[in-house]
């Protein structure tokens, strides 16, 4: 009996720490972004399953965002707009590239006519770009994932559901660049994806969500109107730098419960 009761102690303690449900839900006013990388099954023994995300399940969370009245918005409209959104905003946005967004992702965003924000590497096959931030990440898992092709990016566009962002040149981790490479993989990505596309390319993302303040300028300078990180969270727009917005982390490993407790407080847990 009392094993019954410290082992019901610990699991309380467990849950309560996993899903902080003592945390207060963020004012329905302040819109949602979401980040996500690659909607597909996972790989067994994969170690990036955490940035894929089952279609089964991307599909219960954009049903579960459409039955409970949110309004999608891509990132640029949610910037433009920021002074008068609707309670219950929400951006969906998808970082690198990858093939699955108009394979697995696109289809589902299609049959609920829900708009979202890809950001693209211009030079996104072959590249292992994980190990830019740890030498260790190397093992080219990364770089194996098919990235979406020119043709695809043309049919997300012409949906007229789809924003295409940058997400630079080549995946960089910006503060280690000299000023001249920050240039060419903040401002000549933009020009690349417009050129290449005839679009305009308003928006921005920082790989790894690493920048320093000459980053931060850069992208200001090269009119993009907005750009986002990886620091969790929920925005309040008026007062928010739209250069450094937060996002809220949506894992390959999150149930059902874990994304509504997110879309609530922006985080899962304590920190997660
Ligand atoms: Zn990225």
């Amino acid at each position: 009996m009392e094993y019954l009761l410290i082992f019901l102690f610990i699991l309380a303690i467990y849950y309560s720490f996993r899903y902080a449900w003592w945390t207060k839900t963020v004012n329905l006013k302040y819109p949602r972004i979401l980040m996500y990388h690659m909607i597909s099954k996972h790989k067994k023994g994969a170690k990036f399953n955490g940035l894929r995300v089952d279609p089964i399940e991307f599909e219960k969370q954009i049903k579960y965002l459409v039955d409970t009245g949110w309004t999608f918005f891509t990132m640029s409209e949610l910037i433009n707009s920021k002074s008068s959104l609707p309670n219950k905003s929400v951006a969906i946005t998808f970082d690198d590239g990858y093939e699955d967004n108009f394979t697995n992702a696109f289809p589902i965003l299609e049959k609920y006519n829900v708009k979202a924000t890809i950001y693209l590497v211009v030079h996104r096959h072959n590249r292992e770009w994980s190990s830019k931030r740890k030498k260790k990440n190397n093992n080219g898992e990364l770089k194996n994932e098919p990235k979406l092709l020119d043709e695809q990016i043309v049919k997300l566009i012409n949906s007229g559901l789809i924003e295409i962002g940058s997400h630079t040149m080549t995946h960089n981790n910006l503060p280690t660049l000299s000023s001249n490479d920050k240039k060419n993989e903040i401002y000549n990505s933009k020009i690349i994806i417009e050129e290449n596309f005839k679009i305009k390319c308003n928006s921005f993302c920082y790989p790894f969500g690493l920048y320093d303040n000459e980053d931060i300028q850069i992208t200001k300078d090269s009119f993009y109107t907005n750009a986002v990180t990886t620091k969790k969270g929920i925005n309040n727009l008026t007062k928010a730098n739209i250069f450094e917005l937060d996002r809220i982390t949506i894992s390959g490993k999150d149930n059902i419960l874990a994304f509504k407790i997110k879309l609530k407080r922006g985080l899962r847990g304590l920190n997660k």
